[in-house]
């Protein structure tokens, strides 16, 4: 049969078309290697066909006398026997007509509009006949798997014949594949046997397979992740299969990676090498997470890993972490008096040296100016944090050559040291920012540890929280609206509503009082009040303005508030009380926020994209975005970060900008740009085809009376009373 010899097996597609030019034209375009192109004349006899043989791919004509292409999917999609195989519609009916939905609902998974391009077709082939060959690989695999289990129980006679059977099926693999065994114990991927690896698996770990049989996985690979290894004993312990990215610093190849349990004692694992993609990815990160000037991480990304040692220690017992949070003391006179190049020197040659002290498992970043922040991972105990600072501070102190002068440097220290207790890593940062003040107020060049008798800034949070409770009692909180335009026809698409808080005539902005509340959790009763006021505002005025059809009311939820258990009925009742369509809403989410617990947002998002209403990621660029969660987010928006709007003349914004609303468009979202201060980056933007615009440029936050003035002006009804046409 073929199968198991090394060239690939021929897959078979199948191409329904009434006329004969056409079947021919597409045998001749997929004619290749390993692909087989079976042709029938009409829906009949597609049926015919699909009964008897297993199809990787059916190409289906749409218009055929007799049984029409949708008939003949739906069909297809009726017999449980044919279900699965994907359909792409070829047909000369234009896009535009509704046909394309009858097609999706008869399952298609693809469309071609004739006259299509020859490569598409090609390459969209190609994804579903690698996709049909490994599922088949996979299949046959399990299948064996199970059945020399099975005779492995019963008789020692058929374990070499079954051995030999799975061994030549491993050969026509393209995934690497392995049998663990972890014998009567629980699982650990490091000390679990190997039973049995397949060719393309010892190319991808890159040992041979006489050094792998009978050996624990921890011998060729001593560096196996913790997470991976947690994630096998999970799979192994539940008997639920699972998948995973890793990073395998042994063979420094990202693998993405199927488990699962075929017997007792036993775990198989499928991995595909997925390097170039992450690579791909990573550059796009890098642009993003780095500080161009040192190619340090810098303060989002630094946040990002800090997280993750938080986490790290939250779950392993005794994990020992430390921040060193580093500012240069007399650092600002070096710009003014050597000039500015002389200054970027300086601080790639401190990075250089803060790296030099730092282990490869560190985070060293470059948070401000003259600001440096360091992770100190895996430590044995707290003094070795202290002296890595130290030793920063003594390579410091030796003299570097800039442009011939001969300059050293003092530097002032501030160290928490983990596990500690505290929610967010800016956190756990601000302290350790508030250690290097105290030990800056000694004087320089000196190292203090946290502690919480320096929060003298303590008791001023606390009168403002006081305040903030009487506010809302007081009905102190107002909104503001800020509107947001088209770009490409400078129609009104919406407001963005900003809270206010009014004391003795005075408007203190959002910034001055929102941190507060979100640590203290008064956030959650002030955000719904700013809810509920402004659904109840955008529905008063949707009856008595003319608002376009897609204009929304955005509102910024904190982190707080969206992690609420009860928020989708809490937004389902705000919506009906005050008689607002959903679609009207918008949520704005940061960034952050999304990632902080990606599983549980995506969770969320989908309650909410099931209500209707819309989402948004607020201050996107900031933070620290997978491309991979954010593929799967069901949102509708971007919001690119005013940071990057503001200062479109430096080079790396422009990309970013560039790259964020492509990125965007590639995902199906649109694409707000915040903070436009002038015409030019206006254009700029509009010229990206970004769709929307909000900033001083347009107008500032506008209170209520000033809001209705606008509304009255842009979308005034036509007369006063009567009902407008949609
Ligand atoms: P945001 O959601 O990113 O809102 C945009 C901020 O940018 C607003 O500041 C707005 O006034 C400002 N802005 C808009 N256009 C321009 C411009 O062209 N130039 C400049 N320099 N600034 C511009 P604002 O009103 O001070 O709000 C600050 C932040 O406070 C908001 O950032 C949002 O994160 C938070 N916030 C405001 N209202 C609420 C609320 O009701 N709930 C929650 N949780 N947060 C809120
Ligand atoms: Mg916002
Ligand atoms: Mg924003």
């Amino acid at each position: 049969m073929g199968k198991a010899e090394n060239t690939p097996e021929v897959i078979d597609i199948l191409a329904v078309d009434d006329e004969q030019v056409n079947l021919l034209l597409l045998a001749g375009l997929l004619r290749r290697e390993g692909v087989n192109v079976v042709a029938a004349r009409s829906g009949f006899e597609a049926l015919t066909l699909t009964a008897r043989h297993d199809f990787a791919l059916i190409l289906l004509d749409v218009m055929m006398p007799g049984m029409d292409g949708f008939t003949t999917a739906e069909r297809l999609r009726a017999d449980e026997r044919t279900r699965h195989i994907p359909i792409i519609f070829i047909t000369a009916i234009s896009k535009e007509q509704r046909h394309i939905f009858k097609g999706y609902e008869a399952g298609a998974v693809d469309y071609l509009i004739k006259p299509f391009e020859h490569e598409i077709l090609k390459n969209k082939v190609q994804v579903f006949v690698d996709m049909h060959r490994q599922r088949l690989a996979v299949q046959r695999a399990s299948e064996a798997l199970a059945k020399t289990v099975d005779e492995l129980r019963t008789s020692s006679q058929a374990l070499s014949d079954s051995r030999a059977r799975y061994a030549s099926l491993f050969t026509s693999m393209f995934n690497g594949f392995a049998l663990l065994s972890h014998g009567d114990g629980p699982m650990d991927l490091a000390q679990a046997r190997v039973l049995e690896i397949n060719p393309a698996m010892e190319q991808i770990l890159g040992r041979p397979r006489e050094v792998l049989l009978d050996q624990p996985l921890g011998l060729a690979l001593p560096n196996l992740d913790g997470y991976l290894r947690d994630f096998a004993a999970e799979v192994a312990r539940s008997g639920k299969s699972g998948l995973i990215e890793s990073y395998l610093t042994d063979i420094k190849r990202w693998l993405r990676m199927q488990a699962y349990v075929p017997g007792p004692g036993l775990l198989a694992l499928v991995a595909e090498d997925v390097t170039g993609r992450r690579k791909a990815e990573e550059t796009i990160q890098e642009r993003t997470f780095q500080d161009p000037l040192t190619g340090l991480a810098n303060r989002a990304l630094f946040l990002d890993r800090l997280d993750q040692s938080m986490e790290r220690s939250r779950r392993r017992l005794n994990y020992l972490y430390a921040v060193l949070f580093l500012d240069l003391d007399h650092f600002k006179p070096i710009n003014s008096s050597l000039g500015h190049a002389a200054g970027d020197k300086v601080l790639r040659a401190v990075a250089e040296k803060i790296k030099g002290v730092a282990r490869g498992l560190d985070t060293v970043a470059r948070c401000g100016a003259d600001e440096f922040a360091l992770i100190l991972e895996e430590l044995k105990n707290p003094s070795e944090a202290l002296r890595v600072a130290r030793r920063i501070c003594q390579e410091l102190a030796r003299p570097m050559d800039v442009d011939g002068h001969a300059l050293h440097f003092s530097a002032s220290v501030g160290v928490v040291l983990g596990p500690a207790d505290y929610a967010h890593p800016e956190e756990l940062l601000q302290d350790a920012g508030i250690a290097m003040e105290h030990a800056r107020a000694l004087g320089g060049g000196k190292v203090k540890v946290f502690k919480w008798a320096m929060r003298t800034r303590a008791q001023y949070a606390l009168n403002v929280n006081q305040s903030m409770h009487l506010a809302l009692e007081r009905q102190q909180f107002r909104l503001h609206y800020q509107p947001i335009f088209s770009l490409k026809d400078s129609t009104l698409a919406g407001f963005e509503a900003l809270i206010r808080w009014q004391v003795d005539g005075r408007l203190i902005p959002p910034g001055d009082f929102i941190p507060q509340a979100e640590q203290t959790g008064l956030i959650v009763p002030i955000g719904q009040w700013a809810l509920a006021e402004s659904c109840e505002k955008t529905a008063a005025w949707a009856a008595r303005f003319n608002l376009p059809r897609n204009f929304t009311m955005a509102v910024n939820l904190s982190a707080k508030q969206f992690a609420q258990p009860d928020l989708m009925r809490q937004l389902a009742r705000t919506l009906e009380e005050n008689h607002l369509e959903p679609g009207r809403l918008k949520l704005e989410i940061t960034e952050t926020l999304v990632m902080q617990n990606p599983e549980i947002v995506v969770h969320k998002l989908r309650g909410l994209r099931e209500m209707g209403v819309k989402v948004s990621i607020d201050d996107f660029g900031t933070g620290y975005s997978s491309l991979s969660y954010l593929r799967r987010f069901p949102i509708n928006t971007l919001k690119v970060d005013r940071s990057f709007v503001s200062d479109l003349d430096a080079f790396e914004n422009l990309i970013i900008v560039r790259t964020i609303v492509s990125l965007a468009h590639n995902l199906g979202f649109d694409v707000v740009a915040e903070g436009i201060e002038n015409e030019r980056q206006r254009d700029f933007l509009a010229e990206l085809n970004c769709e929307y615009g909000q900033g001083f440029l347009f107008s500032k936050p506008l209170d209520e009376e000033q809001t209705e003035d606008l509304l009255s002006v842009c979308c005034a009804k036509p007369s006063s009373g009567s009902p407008v046409g949609s």
